[in-house]
């Protein structure tokens, strides 16, 4: 079986043919020009299945059909993207019924983050425990997805598991979603960031001066790691708080659907074994009940192919 995955982000257009056992055929990668109108995205997309197909001697046909995840709110029994911020000319883009008339191939689409969570867990870091599987993204913020029984959950009106607006700290710091002390705004690489820029400037013989030049503005959270595994106290201390954080949010997940595993992804989580040994320790005062032997927790391993891999499992859930 074959299916098309498509990751429709505001910087690229990613396409891959994807086999039964999530293998990528062929893949490949155009600008999305994302203040485009969305008939002008759709018909990009189109091309792209229609190049990738024919470059692998296949006909569409043969194709079982397309998957989408998109960065923003859909209606997946309508199959339309309701809402994107990054994609501002793509209000109630209507793709199902777009795919079906360009290439009579059915069409199923959800958020990325879900997306991302799906793949993951079923060719991914989960390697198929899809009973209950949760992944976490830490990067500008803190994405979440939620597996049950192998489909994404999402809510009753599928706008739920916003995992990283869930409050860690009352009257905390402002988060994008209106809110005070989201996780995301504590979890996120960008908290990260902020957080290690007010350290550099109380500390002004940090490491971190030295690795980002002089300039704070060019702290990455890269950077902050290494300073830490070089000792340097002000991003130790950093870093620590940021695991003790990072505990509370997983533990809060853990809590409420007890997952047989929990990835972690997003450029913060390749710190990989030194982010997992101080957070497994932190996290089981979080447990309820404190029995860490049941906690699974793992980095992602599909980097950026999660999303295509991913939308094709929306195709061979169907099947
Ligand atoms: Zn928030």
């Amino acid at each position: 079986m074959i299916c098309a995955g498509i990751d429709l982000g505001g910087t690229g257009i990613k396409a891959a043919l994807v086999d039964e056992r999530g293998r990528i055929l062929r893949k490949k990668t155009i600008p999305t020009g994302a203040r485009r109108h969305w008939k002008e995205i759709m018909r990009d997309m189109v091309e792209l299945i229609t190049d990738l197909v024919q470059a692998e001697g296949l006909q569409i046909q043969d194709i079982k059909g397309v998957g989408v995840g998109v960065p923003g709110t859909v209606n997946p029994e309508r199959g339309e993207l309701i809402y994107a911020c990054n994609l501002p000319q793509c209000r109630n883009m209507p793709l199902r019924e777009e795919m079906k008339n360009a290439l009579h191939l059915p069409l199923f689409l959800d958020n990325d983050a879900n997306v991302a969570a799906l793949g993951e867990s079923v060719f991914g870091a989960g390697g198929g425990q899809t009973r209950c599987s949760v992944m976490i993204t830490l990067g500008t913020g803190v994405g979440g997805g939620v597996i049950i029984n192998g489909r994404i959950f999402a809510g009753a009106y599928h706008g739920g598991t916003e995992l990283g607006h869930l409050v860690i700290r009352a009257g905390g710091e402002p988060c994008g979603c209106g809110r005070r002390g989201c996780w995301e705004t504590y979890s996120s690489a960008t908290g990260l960031i902020r957080r290690a820029r007010r350290a550099a400037e109380e500390t002004p013989g940090s490491l971190l001066w030295r690795l980002c030049g002089g300039d704070l503005s060019r702290l990455d959270g890269k950077m902050v790691g290494d300073a830490a595994d070089a000792g340097d106290p002000a991003a130790v201390s950093v870093m620590e708080e940021y695991v003790q954080d990072l505990a509370i949010g997983l533990g809060n997940i853990y809590n409420i659907f007890q997952p047989e595993v929990l990835i972690l992804g997003g450029g913060v989580s390749a710190r990989g074994e030194k982010l997992l040994e101080p957070l497994r320790q932190l996290l089981q005062p979080e447990i309820y009940g404190g029995d860490m032997s049941k906690v699974d927790i793992r980095i992602a391993t599909l980097g950026n192919d999660a999303g295509v891999i991913g939308a094709a499992c929306l195709v061979m859930q169907e099947q």
